[in-house]
């Protein structure tokens, strides 16, 4: 099928007439949807033998995710390149967005791919925390996820400061080396740093 022939792939060989072999195509395609026209790439494959057209596994993909990030810009959603750059303005992962906007654990990747529109719900939180700092800090607090993200945060002079234990401070000063479980987890998980 894909055989590797002095180091280049071969032509992939037409399922339909076995004798030709396809090439990867696109041409742009009116798509209208709730009264809005576009010009989308429509991605497919042509034999050069029998001239057959048709879309694969991989263009079929492609050709939906197109459709549905056209069709979340009609209907007023995020398309999954504002939820990459959303997630990104916060640094989170995947994972870490879906415990905090909830949808599970898969979610943010097929938001983002476009393979699935996010609720309105789900939408209306996302753009919420997009445009408030502050929305979204509450929210890290609200999930109890604030340990995670304790080193992003900026400081608040009221909050507690990570605590570094070195052992030439903990001689000089006893009280300084009482062992407190929750900063040291913290600290070897890299979430404190401690400072030169
Ligand atoms: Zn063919």
């Amino acid at each position: 099928m894909f055989e590797m022939e002095n180091g280049m792939s071969t032509q992939e060989p037409c399922p339909l007439c076995g004798e030709g072999h396809v090439t990867e195509q696109v041409q742009e395609a009116e798509t209208e949807y709730k009264g809005h026209k576009v010009m989308l790439p429509l991605h497919y494959k042509l034999c050069d033998h029998c001239l057959s057209d048709f879309a694969g596994t991989e263009e079929s993909r492609r050709n939906r995710r197109v459709l549905l990030a056209f069709r979340k810009q009609v209907d007023g959603l995020l398309t999954g390149t504002e939820i990459i750059a959303l997630r990104k303005q916060y640094g989170l992962t995947q994972v870490q967005a879906a415990r905090l906007f909830g949808g599970g654990p898969v979610a943010f990747s097929k938001y983002e791919n476009d393979d699935v529109a996010q609720s309105e719900a789900m939408d209306t939180l996302l753009r919420l925390v997009r445009r408030s700092t502050t929305s979204f800090w509450e929210l890290i607090e609200e999930k109890g996820m604030s340990a995670e993200f304790m080193t992003k945060k900026p400081v608040v002079s009221a909050r507690p400061k990570p605590v570094c234990i070195r052992l030439e401070k903990a001689n000089e000063n006893p009280a300084a080396a009482v062992y407190n479980p929750r900063e040291f987890r913290q600290f070897a998980h890299g979430e404190v740093q401690c400072k030169p």
